[in-house]
């Protein structure tokens, strides 16, 4: 079971998914999705998967989805609202979906005894961290906005339940900058409205949807003044949460809350990515510097040793692949629009 299957990383996950064999049913309430995708993934795959839609702040119809559909093994769940700021003028709207959304279906995993799930967190716990690159041990820190404390809380109540239940396994899963598309150029990101991260912004500047990108701050304490991130291929996330289910389905997992970052340990500048992408389409684009964005770190990279040496897992595609699928499927889809 895939909750939020049809958003941009549940969608490219359902398709590693199915390509490595697995039969999946997603449940999503299209608050942030298209039914669309379902059959761009038939398009990729072959499969069309079914989709159940539900919204998982409901208890009674979360239930239903479980009581309805047995012999679900493991539950990946990404159903979640995911635009910091949104979550720090609306935080109420922010902890009652994401953490309603995650106690139903942990309640009705308990109540079915389906004992396998994977969570979608986030850097954002790490707060900003004292000692980089930023390893599992690292402490972490209260999130700066609501949304990134949903994450936080929702790994302690994830945490107390493998505790008290014996049956139950989890990997949380702290993801550090998905962007990237997939090959076929039928699947990536689209946020529903003005674009809050900086890749889609950037690919709607140079399609011309956006006529500025504004880059947040070049006074910060790095090599050229703008903030430094992991970005990760979303299909090499995609990858990961394939590898993340067949350890616990072959109960190979060492602890029953096991935490992974996936990231690709590089550090790259809100600058640097912009010349990347100048260079791997061969055109400019306009942005102009403007104040910082409030609540965002200098620098976040990934120590990857640990996901290496449990999961047998790197990321595999490099920072031009993922601009040029990323741009790929922006041209592709504004073509279908017109
Ligand atoms: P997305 O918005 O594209 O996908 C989330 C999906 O969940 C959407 O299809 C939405 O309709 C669905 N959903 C939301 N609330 C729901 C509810 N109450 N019931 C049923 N469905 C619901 O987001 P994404 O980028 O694919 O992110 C997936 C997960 O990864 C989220 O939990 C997000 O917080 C986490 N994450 C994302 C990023 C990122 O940069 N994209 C980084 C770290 C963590
Ligand atoms: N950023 C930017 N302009 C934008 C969006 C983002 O300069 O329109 C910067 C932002 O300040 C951060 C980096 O790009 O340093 C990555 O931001 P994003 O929102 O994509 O991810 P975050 O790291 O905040 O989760």
């Amino acid at each position: 079971m895939v909750t939020g299957g049809c958003g941009y990383i549940g969608s490219h996950t359902v398709v590693a998914l199915i390509e490595n064999g697995f039969e999946v049913l997603i449940l999503d309430d299209l608050s942030n999705s298209n039914k669309e995708v379902l059959d761009r993934i038939k398009t990729i795959t072959g499969t069309r998967p079914k989709l159940l839609e539900v919204d998982l702040k409901n208890s009674f119809l979360c239930d239903n989805m479980f009581c309805y559909n047995k012999n679900i093994e493991a539950v990946i769940h990404f159903a979640a609202h995911k635009a910091v700021s949104e979550s720090v003028e609306k935080p109420l709207m922010y902890y009652h979906n994401n953490l309603y959304a995650l106690i139903n279906v942990l309640v009705a995993m308990e109540k079915y005894n389906i004992n396998n799930f994977i969570f979608s967190s986030s850097a954002t716990v790490y707060g900003n961290p004292e000692i980089l690159p930023i390893t599992e041990q690292n402490k972490t820190q209260r999130p700066f906005s609501p949304y990134g404390n949903t994450k936080k809380v929702a790994e302690e109540i994830i945490a107390d339940i493998t505790n008290s239940n014996k049956d139950f396994t989890a990997i949380s899963l702290r993801y550090f900058n998905p962007i990237g598309a997939h090959d076929s150029g039928q699947l990536g990101e689209l946020p529903n409205g003005i674009p809050n991260n900086l890749m889609p912004y950037i690919t709607q500047t140079a399609v011309g949807v956006r006529e500025t990108l504004s880059v947040f701050g070049n006074d910060y304490p790095t090599k050229d003044g703008t903030p430094i991130r992991d970005y990760i291929h979303v299909i090499d996330l995609a990858e990961a949460h394939v590898i993340a289910v067949q350890r616990l389905l072959e109960n190979k997992q060492e602890t029953s809350f096991e935490t992974f970052n996936l990231g690709t340990g590089n550090g790259y500048s809100v600058l640097e990515i912009i010349n990347t992408f100048q260079k791997v389409i061969n055109q400019k684009i306009n942005y102009t510097i403007t104040e910082r964005r409030p609540g965002d770190v200098p620098i976040l990279y990934s120590d990857i040793a640990f996901a290496k040496e449990k999961l047998g897992w790197v990321a595999k595609r490099n920072l031009e692949n993922m601009i040029s699928t990323a741009w790929k499927w922006e041209q592709n889809y504004r073509q279908e629009q017109n």
